[in-house]
């Protein structure tokens, strides 16, 4: 049995191609990291630690998740680090991440909501076989006891923001609640974004009728990648982005600049 997570999905819908060279041939890819994507985790790490410290009644200063943030970014900082738009210096992405922190610690402090897992592995049968299953973190979960109420939240770093109906039809975060609802007797489900540049929250929820729906949607995609034998390149903007650029002739010569990507 494979077991899919979403981000494998979406390659798969946006290029054949690189899924080939990441999942079928196994391709080390020859961008480790890029800085969009540095700066995602180390934003991710710090409310991880910020909550960490809240689930054990210890409610951290603002200087004091910041001072962490700085000293996980430097630690791990390497010259490796790929940067697409080269006008931008790292500095930029660097305090993008401080404002990030700021905001959302203003925002939430003293994060009273019963927080009850932080980067939770949640697997998602789409089948009574267990054929079909998927896997995924959510970055927090929060669950209101007296309700019965999960709630999913999710950290966006990129610099674009979903539109509300964009996010009423989002696949992830709905695919999480399929999996909340089968561990705890269908509870209500709440998914939460976080669109960090923005400073703004946004959510949304499916109806069980819904979830049948992308069940459904699900297992067939899945059957469409098992039975693909052709896998051509789809160049895009997000080509610049691509780990397997140097592998890829159509997505070498796309060139770019009208979009500002990061994840
Ligand atoms: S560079 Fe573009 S076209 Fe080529 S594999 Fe990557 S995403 Fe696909």
């Amino acid at each position: 049995m494979v077991i899919y997570s979403h981000s494998k999905l979406s390659i798969f819908e946006q290029c054949k191609k690189k899924y080939k060279l990441k999942y079928i041939d196994k391709i080390p890819p020859e961008i480790e990291q890029t800085i969009e994507g540095y700066l995602g985790e180390k934003v991710h790490e710090t409310l991880e630690w910020i909550y960490i410290n809240r689930m054990q009644d210890i409610l951290v200063s603002l200087d004091e998740a910041i001072e962490y943030y700085i000293s996980s970014w430097n630690k791990d900082y390497s010259n490796e680090i790929k940067i697409v738009n080269i006008e931008n210096p790292p500095e930029l992405y660097f305090n993008k991440g401080v404002k990030f922190i700021i905001d959302y610690f203003t925002k939430h402090h003293p994060f009273l909501d019963n927080t009850i897992a932080l980067e939770k592995k949640v697997y998602v049968t789409l089948d009574s076989e267990g054929k079909y299953v998927l896997q995924g973190y959510i970055d927090r979960l929060v669950h209101d006891k007296e309700r019965n109420i999960f709630e999913v939240h999710d950290y966006k770093t990129g610099g674009s923001m979903k539109s509300q109906e964009e996010l009423d039809k989002d696949r992830q975060l709905a695919l999480y609640s399929i999996a909340i609802k089968q561990n705890h007797n269908n509870p209500e489900v709440r998914l939460i974004w976080h669109f960090l540049d923005f400073n703004e929250k946004r959510v949304s929820k499916r109806t069980d009728e819904e979830l049948e729906n992308l069940r459904k949607e699900i297992i067939e995609l899945i059957n469409k990648i098992e039975s693909t034998i052709d896998f051509p390149a789809n160049p895009t903007c997000l080509c610049k982005w691509c780990e397997f650029r140097g592998y890829c002739i159509e997505g070498m010569g796309f060139e770019s600049n009208k979009y500002d990507y990061y994840s």
